[in-house]
């Protein structure tokens, strides 16, 4: 399956994957997805906001199993971001197949269309439709950089943007959906561990701060009489690398907008973009608050103005606790994989679809803790290692 994957939508110059959605590459992961169902014997159909669905069983005798992940990737996006938990859904089937498993329950192997968003700018728009979390008005207003709207899109690789909408009976025949995933940070690699299971999504955040203070000539204007937003960004970034540390948090500032931008300006304003993400939303609040505390001081001591506006907010998000611990009892028994069990920063399809349906997540180790850039790894042995987890709790859930 690596070997017929690992050409789609590959840059020959980064090595990374542009796998954007409905665009080319997009169409050639739908098109390996449908005909590795299909060479199963599954059941095979597209919903109606553009996600992929292969079926063991007839899914509307209800209480589904569900597992699956991602194709699609960010600009020069990793190899394993989404498809080791497609590769590895569909592996499991093989297993449980070698084993002789009888299915009581139907099982679903999924791929989520535009997980990365990095299209059209919004990450999860398969699920998110799927769950309602995302209108169909708000969806249609979605643009790509040249201007060519969701639906256009859509319509382009042969699909019906007409029918896209909330999909509730769809979500009301799966009983528990897992997703397996690359881990992207080194939490497993530290510990030791191959595989993990997945307590909670932290909660995040985007703050934006304008600071603004006054443009003059950088050559005759004496320190003492400028009003520079630069320094209060400045020290506000340590600030942010500081409050973040004492809460074991995280805090980046990584977007910056400077005007007039001038190598010998001083400027007027600096636009600087804060990403946040804690365990809880206690600790999350005292980093912002920290931070905006700080760059309040900082600005006032130069003769700044600030504003901070909350550009957008994402809570915790707790997956099921007693899918969490099935999890955890299928794999603590029998096998010697040990199960640590931990948070992450990022989002997924899991943690939209946790709302409406019980969801659970297990991860793969990464060695070298990098994701959505072709540093991104798993070792051979440790996607065998998820493999084998998977098709266990599969069993586990869905097997006499
Ligand atoms: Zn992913």
């Amino acid at each position: 399956m690596w070997a017929e994957l690992l050409p789609v939508g590959r840059s020959s110059a980064s090595g990374g994957y542009r796998r954007y959605a409905w665009t080319g590459a997009d169409a050639d992961c739908r098109t390996w997805f449908r005909e590795q169902a299909e060479a199963r014997g599954l059941g095979y159909e597209t919903d109606r906001n553009g996600n992929q669905w292969a079926w063991l069983g007839d899914p509307a005798a209800g209480n589904a199993v569900v597992t699956g992940s991602h194709l699609d990737s960010v600009p020069d996006g990793g190899a394993f971001d989404g498809p080791l938990g497609v590769v590895s859904a569909l592996a499991a089937l093989d297993e449980l197949r070698h084993r002789g498993a009888r299915f009581t329950r139907p099982l679903g192997i999924v791929n989520f269309g535009d997980e990365e968003g990095a299209r059209f700018g919004l990450a999860c728009v398969g699920s998110r439709l799927t769950a309602g979390a995302l209108t169909v008005e708000q969806a249609h207003r979605l643009t790509d950089g040249d201007g060519i709207t969701l639906p256009q899109a859509m319509e382009t690789a042969g699909y019906d943007p007409g029918a896209l909408g909330p999909d509730p009976e769809r979500l009301a025949r799966i009983g528990a959906f897992v997703e397996l995933h690359v881990e992207q940070g080194r939490a497993l690699d530290l510990s030791g561990d191959r595989i993990g299971i997945a307590s909670a999504i932290w909660p995040h955040g985007r703050w934006r701060f304008d600071f603004r203070g006054e443009a003059n000539h950088a050559g005759t204007t004496r320190l003492a009489d400028r009003h520079d937003p630069m320094l209060s960004y400045a020290e506000t970034v340590l600030a942010a690398r500081r409050e973040a540390e004492l809460a074991g948090a995280v805090a980046t500032f990584g977007k910056i907008g400077v005007e007039p931008n001038g190598v010998n300006a001083i400027p007027s304003l600096v636009r600087g973009w804060l990403d946040s993400r804690a365990a809880d939303q206690a600790s999350l609040d005292t980093v912002v608050t920290g931070i905006e505390k700080a760059a309040r001081e900082y600005a006032a001591a130069h003769g700044v103005d600030l504003d901070v506006v909350r550009e957008s907010f994402t809570p915790v998000v707790e997956f099921d606790h007693a899918l969490r611990d099935e999890l955890a009892r299928i794999l603590g028994t029998g096998t010697d994989l040990g199960v640590p069990v931990l948070g992450t920063g990022a989002g997924h399809d899991a943690g939209i679809l946790s709302d409406r349906i019980p969801t659970a997540m297990l991860f793969v180790r990464n060695p070298t803790g990098v994701s959505h850039s072709p540093a991104e790894y798993a070792a051979e042995d440790d996607c065998v290692a998820g493999v084998t987890a998977l098709a266990d709790v599969l069993e586990g859930l869905a097997c006499t």
